[in-house]
C-alpha cells in the first residue's frame, strides 16, 4: 500500500519515511526542535556579580564576563528540546538529548544580553537528517544584592581572628594581610559564604572579622605553619539561635600569637618565617 503525507500529499517513497503521517519536510516544519521563551530574566548581584540560576548563586568565571556567564547559564537552564517518544512529545534538557549539537553565544547590547542559540539534532529517530535551528533570546539582568554580599554589608561574621605580635612592622602587617586575604579567596572558591567582613588595625596586630569559623581556623593554621604562631581559641555565648531550635550561639575568637616578631631585634616578619 502506498502512503502519502496527510499535509502535503507527497508520497512516502518520495519524501518519506512518514512520521506520524507526515513527510520529512512537514514533520520538521511542524515540530520545532528548540523550545524556549524569547525573553529571560536573570538575577545578578551588583556587588560581586554572582548570578542566580536554578535557585543557586554562582560565581562568574571573571567579573568582566559576568553578564555573559549569567546569560549563558540562564539560557541553558531554560532551553528545552522536543523529543518525540512512544509516550508522546517530551521537552528535555540538553544533556538528555542524544546527538544534540548546541552553540550558545551571548553578546551584551545596551545593558541586556542577546543570546544566539544554534542547535542541530533530531526530534524523532526516523528523521533522515537532523534539524538545524537558530533562535535569539534576550536576557534581561535584574540587579540585586546576593545572599553573601547581604551578610557582608550587615557586618555578619562567625569568628574574629586576632593576629598579634609585638613590634610588628608595617611591612609585616601588609604581608600577613595579603596572605590571609589570598587564603580567603582560595576558600571562597569552594564556599561562597567564606569572606573577611572587615579588617581592623590594632596596636600589636590585626583583627579580622571572618565567616565562617572554619576560615578563621584555616588562616590561623596558615600562620602557625608559616610563622610558628601559637594558636588559642575562645568561644563566647552570644545567645540562642531560634531558627535552629534554640541551639546556643557562640562567637569564636581565634588568637594567633606570632613569636618570631616579639623578640625585639628587627621586627622583620621574615626572621620568623621558615
Ligand atoms: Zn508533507
Ligand atoms: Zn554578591
Amino acid at each position: 500500500m502506498r502512503r502519502f503525507c496527510y499535509r502535503c500529499g507527497a508520497s512516502e517513497t518520495e519524501k518519506g519515511p512518514l512520521i506520524q503521517g507526515l513527510c520529512q519536510t512537514c514533520f520538521t516544519r511542524e515540530n520545532p526542535l528548540i523550545s524556549t521563551p524569547t525573553e529571560i530574566q536573570v538575577t545578578i548581584c551588583n556587588k560581586c556579580k554572582a548570578y542566580l540560576v536554578n535557585n543557586r548563586w554562582h560565581e562568574p568565571s571573571n567579573v568582566e564576563s559576568a553578564l555573559e556567564d549569567a546569560a549563558r547559564a540562564a539560557v541553558l537552564s531554560e532551553l528545552r528540546f522536543a523529543q518525540l517518544t512512544p509516550a508522546g512529545m517530551r521537552y528535555l534538557h540538553q544533556q538528555k538529548v542524544e546527538g544534540l549539537k548546541l552553540r550558545v553565544e551571548p553578546k551584551p547590547i545596551a545593558g541586556e544580553i542577546v543570546v544566539d542559540v544554534n542547535a542541530r539534532g533530531k526530534v524523532h529517530e526516523l528523521q533522515v537528517s537532523p534539524q538545524v535551528e537558530h533562535v535569539i533570546i534576550t536576557v534581561k539582568p535584574r540587579w540585586t544584592t546576593c545572599d553573601v554580599c547581604g551578610l557582608i554589608s550587615a557586618g555578619h561574621h562567625e569568628a574574629i581572628l586576632q593576629v598579634r605580635g609585638k613590634e610588628m612592622s608595617a611591612g609585616a602587617r601588609r604581608e600577613i594581610k595579603l596572605m590571609l586575604e589570598r587564603c580567603a579567596v582560595e576558600v571562597r572558591k569552594q564556599d561562597r559564604a567564606a569572606f573577611i567582613a572587615k579588617i581592623e588595625e590594632k596596636r600589636g596586630g590585626l583583627d579580622l572579622y571572618v565567616n565562617p569559623t572554619g576560615l578563621a581556623r584555616r588562616m590561623a593554621s596558615l600562620l602557625k605553619d608559616k610563622f610558628d604562631a601559637e594558636i588559642s581559641e575562645t568561644a563566647k555565648l552570644i545567645g540562642m539561635d531560634r531558627d535552629r531550635g534554640g541551639k546556643r550561639k557562640f562567637k569564636i575568637s581565634v588568637l594567633a600569637r606570632l613569636p618570631g616578631l616579639g623578640r625585639g631585634s628587627s621586627g622583620d616578619l621574615n626572621n620568623g618565617a621558615r
